[in-house]
């Protein structure tokens, strides 16, 4: 970047701020509270909204154009969530005011507790979860505490299919458990055969991703439910592709025992950039003693002249607090707001245009990319970003080349088990024009792979920095600004 940074712009007595007038005597600081040595920038108001404009606009996100990143379910987040975490009743609340302060809060809980329950076809729901990984961790926490409780310490294994999101195995171990790969047959589902080998007396239970990562519904789900259930292992079903199945499928109807749901991908609360997100657990009636506590409870329904009254408690076995005070409040606010927002028939609409997407962008472009499943799929498909004939450009190219003409990547080389994979999710909120103006630049992107290669090897072309070392840019990050002179602040 060439344009001078904060410090750089600095200049000794320029302010953006007039303070009124002092209209309290003057009091002197004690002299051990003022520190001298904070070098900090003195700029114009001009100099601060240029300079945040400008970082402002190196980042990407859904507010500036489509962000088809698979499996992330990057839909526009309307803006009255904002207004409505920012309401001061939900804002200025203090974690540590006691239930009787805070009833309006635990009413908002409460309810998205119920609707949770109702949207997933589950017994109980605990809000405390931070994330779709950490309601992964404490699902398997839940399984380890239930097999515990009835002596049955035997189970150490939970089976994993090689479609799933990487953080499942990852709970898994964390959680003490071994995961076992089970394989996808040619179709993208589990693999039933493989399955009914590891089905035994070891099996703690099975993370199922439905609609898995290929976006691809599993066709003998109740056949794998039967499975793991015969042999006395628990289902934990991911839900962070509920998108595709809002007011469809309810997973506990199918027989899931429980089931984490992301806030912050399919209830519409921004995410990305390390949080905050939320990753409420649902669970069935067996493991609802065993939820992560607080939850909250109506402990007097109230009638006409009196409020209902709430509570917070703990489940009977639970395997107690997996956060600290009650999960990430101001992003329940938000699913909460969007589910009020958008109602029943709203969230089945979500799902169904969700779906028409993504089978629309999926047969536009599957004549310019291999889509190696090429089924009915969910709210998402995987295609090829590799040619035979176009020797050298990889999905990298490909997704970097897509940045020039706007868009956001796809999730790329993910799931492992498609060659070159990128996987695309539009979500229901993208219109017929942008699905088009999309799979165009996909058509033109596959068209320049095979005529003008370096044109992709180079991309992308327009951002401020190149192609960086990825793995380096995220474990090394440089927070801080150290200035290039020491007299340069
Ligand atoms: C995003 C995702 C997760 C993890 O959720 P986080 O909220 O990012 O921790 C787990 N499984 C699948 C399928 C996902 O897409």
């Amino acid at each position: 970047m060439t344009e001078p940074l904060i410090f750089e712009l600095s200049s000794p007595g320029r302010k953006g701020v007039e303070l009124p007038e002092c209209d309290v005597p003057e009091t002197p600081l004690p002299k051990d509270l003022i520190r001298d040595d904070l070098l900090l920038p003195e700029l114009s108001e001009v100099d601060v909204v240029r300079h945040f404009t400008r970082l402002s606009q190196l980042n990407y996100g859904i507010d500036i154009s489509a962000y088809p990143l698979g499996s992330c379910t990057m839909k526009y987040n309307p803006k009255v969530n904002e207004d409505a975490a920012r309401l001061p009743g939900f804002a200025y609340t203090h974690p540590l005011q006691g239930p009787e302060e805070a009833q309006g809060n635990l009413l908002l809980m409460f309810e998205l507790q119920e609707w949770l329950k109702e949207i997933g076809g589950f017994a109980g729901v605990s809000l405390q979860p931070a994330a779709g990984a950490h309601g992964e961790l404490a699902g398997i926490m839940m399984i380890h505490a239930y097999h515990h409780d009835r002596k049955d310490d035997r189970r150490i294994k939970i089976l994993i299919p090689d479609s799933a999101h990487g953080t499942n195995p990852a709970s898994t171990a964390m959680g003490g458990f071994q995961s076992v790969e089970i394989p996808s047959d040619d179709r993208g589902n589990i693999d039933l055969e493989a399955l009914r080998r590891e089905c035994d007396g070891t099996v703690a239970g099975l993370m199922l991703t439905n609609p898995n990562t290929l976006g691809l519904f599993d066709e003998h789900v109740r056949e794998i439910i039967e499975l793991v259930h015969g042999c006395g292992g628990l289902m934990y079903g991911d839900g962070a592709n509920m998108n595709a199945l809002l007011g469809v499928v309810r997973p506990g109807d199918l027989g899931f025992d429980i089931l984490h749901y992301n806030l912050h991908k399919t209830f519409s609360t921004p995410h990305g950039g390390g949080g905050p997100g939320s990753g409420p657990v649902g669970v069935s009636e067996r493991l609802k003693d065993f939820l992560p506590g607080p939850i909250v409870e109506a402990v007097d329904e109230g009638d006409e002249n009196r409020p209902p009254k709430f509570d917070l408690i703990f489940p009977r076995k639970s395997i107690g607090r997996v956060k600290a005070f009650h999960g990430h409040f101001g992003v329940m606010v938000k699913a909460y707001t969007y589910l009020r927002m958008i109602g029943k028939d709203g969230l089945r609409a979500v799902a169904d245009h969700a779906v028409l997407n993504a089978n629309y962008l999926r047969v536009r472009i599957r004549d310019a990319y291999r889509v190696p499943y090429d089924r009915i799929c969910m709210h998402e498909f995987v295609a090829e970003g590799a040619w035979e004939d176009a020797p050298g450009i990889r999905a990298l190219d490909v997704a970097k080349r897509l940045m020039d003409y706007g868009y956001h990547p796809p999730t790329n080389y993910f799931p492992l088990i498609v060659h070159e994979a990128l996987m695309i999710e539009p979500t229901e909120t993208e219109s017929k024009e942008s699905l088009d103006a999309f799979a165009d630049a996909m058509i033109k992107i596959a068209g320049e792979a095979h005529t003008d290669p370096d044109v992709l090897h180079g991309a992308p072309h327009i951002t401020a920095f190149g192609r960086m070392d990825e793995v380096r840019a995220a474990k090394q990050l440089v927070l801080r600004y150290v200035p290039k002179e020491k007299n340069q602040i």
